[in-house]
């Protein structure tokens, strides 16, 4: 049966037509206003980021948005007059520039290695902590102006003042965070890495983000390690040339597992870091120990506290700190954790940091 079209369909057709029109007046208008709200809340968003704390500068997502932007010192008289990021950008070239031109550091002879030519990491430039000029008063503390707000307290570096920050064991799953961090302060550090598997892109964004990457033996493991000289110079070849296949650095630098001062590789052969430590600059290497150790290694994941205090005992006892650390992932999360603190309390005590080249100054456990 037919349905019968007489017309009647219109008083039930045209109500609804205007009906669902102005549905959907009503939901672009809804929509509008939803998408006002958005473009607020993100402007929220940045304002709650210019408040970040310090333990909040591990968040990557604010550290990424200025890995470019380093930091400038300002009076906190100054604070509010702060430039943009483009002066702030050119102030930083200018500086570099004037570093460059300046005389290298000169360092005492013993501590000079003049057999040795090639030079670490040449591919990287020295990007310089911008230390611009403290219009300081009586009543104002100079402070290092951080992305996002952030001042950290600073005691400008004393003459001949330099940290070493050290990573021993890496690459892990917790160097990019590192290397992140170390962006955020403009701070150059130091890896002594070992082999790890699938690893490749690390080494390289170690070496490519303009820190030493330094030799930690190829395996670590102390039975292979120390068995012989041979063995020890086998290791170390294996670990510079991997190190040289996946950055193009040819690294020269070297850290002993367990440092020279260890006694446990007399278990594999009688004495032998005293021969080492007469045939490793023979053979175009130096060694560094430390003589600061955050203690990390005594534990997996060990208190940031602990970590930061056994920092605070023993740095300002040297001019030179060489500050131990690990990275190496899930346990040693704390280290990482402590870091942005650690740095901030290095910075507050007159200290600049750099990364280790052949010449700097060598930490030798046997003063
Ligand atoms: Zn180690």
């Amino acid at each position: 049966m037919s349905q019968k079209n007489d017309g009647s369909g219109l008083y039930i057709y045209v109500p609804m037509i205007l009906t669902a029109a102005f549905l959907l007046g009503c939901l672009a208008i809804s929509l509008v206003e939803v998408r006002e709200g958005a473009i607020e809340l993100s402007s929220h968003a940045a304002v709650s980021q210019s408040e970040l704390s310090p333990k909040d500068l591990r968040k990557k997502s604010a550290v990424k948005e200025n890995g470019g932007l380093k930091y400038r010192m300002v009076s906190r008289s100054d604070a509010d007059s702060v430039q943009t990021a483009a002066e702030v950008t050119q102030s930083v070239q200018e500086t570099a520039n004037d570093v460059s031109s300046e005389p290298e550091q000169t360092v005492s002879s013993e501590d000079t290695v003049d057999s040795v030519a090639e030079s670490v990491s040449t591919t990287v430039e020295t990007a310089a902590p911008v230390t611009e000029p403290v219009s300081s008063t009586e009543d104002t503390k100079p402070v290092l102006k951080l992305p996002n707000e952030h001042y950290i307290n600073f005691t400008p570096p004393k003459e001949g003042y330099v940290a070493y920050l050290t990573f021993d064991d890496g690459p892990s799953s917790n160097t990019e965070e590192i290397l992140d961090i170390l962006d955020y302060y403009n701070v150059k550090a130091t890896f002594f890495v070992i082999y790890h598997k699938d690893m490749a892109d690390k080494y390289k964004a170690i070496a490519d983000r303009g820190h030493t990457i330094a030799l930690h033996t190829y395996t670590h493991d102390y039975s292979k390690v120390y068995r012989s000289e041979d063995a020890f110079f086998n290791e170390i070849n294996r670990i510079g040339n991997y190190v040289y296949s996946v950055t193009g650095v040819r690294s020269r630098i070297i850290r002993f597992p367990g440092g020279s001062s260890n006694t446990v590789s007399n278990h594999y052969c009688r004495d032998i870091m005293q021969t080492l430590k007469v045939s490793v600059p023979k053979k175009g290497y130096v060694y560094h120990d430390w003589n600061v150790d955050t203690g990390d290694a005594a534990a997996n994941n060990l208190a940031t506290e602990k970590i930061l205090e056994n920092v605070k005992k023993s740095l300002t006892k040297y001019r030179k700190p060489d500050i131990l650390m690990h990275d190496s992932g899930a346990t040693k999360g704390t280290t990482v954790e402590a870091l942005p603190e650690l740095i901030e309390y290095i910075y507050s005590q007159g200290y600049k940091m750099e990364r280790l080249e052949l010449d700097s100054y060598a930490v030798h456990h046997d003063w």
